[in-house]
């Protein structure tokens, strides 16, 4: 609801409070150069995208002895170091619920539809929503492009945000608007995201692989993918190739698992539709997500969207560990996703 985020005036982007500094949710590689790992390997370690200590230990020996320069006997010792930084066992059932506490939710401009959420986008998990065109997926992106910058009190993020655009959707103009409406100034708003327009999905995996290297050093708390399987499609459009898009896609989205947990990020990733003949005949246009098993398996929470009357959109919960399957009206506005008007 707008008077949440009245009021507030000309709200100062990351402007951090002394006494509420946010601790880094991660260990940077460097800390290894005090248990004894040379310099010089730690900076292949970042020329290959490595940038946290726990970054490193979502990667298997198999992949780090693949850099050039590193032997399998470093990277044992590297490992071990590493081990010493980051608890790679077990945690108890306390310690985890202390982790969960990091878990920020940015809202979507609309009270019903961060309710319907439990709060808004999660960090530490993706965010996956399909639906039909014009549903109001990059809309939302557009809205969580600006929100997530606002502070936590203001059910924010206050972090920067990355855009990977496949579908050349992304509209700079469209956040001027969205930024006035939270109070905010625009061109620091623009200013804080990062946009890339991928062509291919290979260009698409290399743009995920350098935001390590941002991420490690600037607060980012939303990275967005629209959409993150129209390249693929693209790209794997021949008969038999469904097995190998498969697997570069499993790729992919292990990728943006491992930047939403190695750096407490909310990933927002929309999805396509395809014609689902299974569908049943007494369902006038059945559709389903695009992606298959691999997808449904990678996404955290699926949202369903859908249009509704005029500017009113309707988003359902598809499939989420701890929410129950239940619908939210939204509308899509100038100032971007808010709440229906009756
Ligand atoms: P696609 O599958 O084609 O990518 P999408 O789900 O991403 O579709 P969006 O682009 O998010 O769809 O939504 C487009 C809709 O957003 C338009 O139909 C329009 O109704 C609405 N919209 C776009 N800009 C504005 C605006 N400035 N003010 C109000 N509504 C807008
Ligand atoms: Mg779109």
């Amino acid at each position: 609801m707008a008077a949440r985020f009245e009021d507030h005036g000309q709200l100062q982007l990351l402007e951090r409070d002394e006494t509420e500094e946010e601790e880094d949710c991660f260990e940077a590689i460097d800390k290894l150069i005090s248990l004894g790992i040379n310099a010089g390997d730690i900076k292949k370690l970042q020329d290959a995208g490595i940038y946290t200590c726990n970054g490193l230990m979502m990667h298997t020996k198999k992949n780090l002895t693949g850099i050039k320069g590193l032997s399998e006997a470093k990277v044992d010792k590297i490992c071990e170091a590493a081990e010493k930084v980051v608890n790679t066992g077990y945690m108890t059932g306390s310690d985890l619920m202390l982790r969960r506490k990091a878990v920020i939710r940015i809202t979507t401009g609309s009270q019903a539809l961060d309710e319907l959420l439990g709060g808004g986008i999660e960090t530490l998990a993706i965010t996956e929503a399909f639906g039909e065109f014009r549903s109001g997926k990059t809309q939302l992106a557009h809205t969580l492009c600006v929100s997530t910058q606002l502070p936590i009190n203001l059910h924010g993020g206050n972090g920067k945000v990355a855009y990977i655009d496949t579908e050349g959707t992304f509209r700079p103009d469209r956040i001027v608007p969205i930024a006035e409406r939270f109070g905010m100034d625009p061109s620091a708003v623009l200013d804080n995201i990062i946009y890339a327009r991928a062509y291919t999905y290979e260009h698409q995996y290399n743009l995920l692989l350098g935001l390590a290297a941002k991420m490690s050093e600037e607060p980012f708390r939303l990275l967005i993918v629209d959409s993150v399987i129209a390249l693929f499609r693209v790209d794997f459009s021949g008969r038999g190739e469904l097995a190998e898009r498969q697997q570069k896609l499993a790729q992919m989205l292990s990728r943006l698992t491992k930047i939403a947990e190695e750096f407490n990020v909310a990933v927002y990733m929309t999805n396509q539709v395809i014609a689902d003949p299974g569908g049943g005949v007494f369902i006038s246009d059945p559709k389903k997500p695009a992606g298959g098993h691999v997808l449904a398996h990678a996404a955290t929470i699926r949202l369903m969207l859908r249009k509704g009357k005029g500017e009113q959109r309707v988003c359902k919960i598809f499939d989420a560990p701890n929410l129950p399957e239940a619908e939210a009206v939204f509308q899509i506005t100038p100032g971007g996703i808010a709440d229906a008007k009756d």
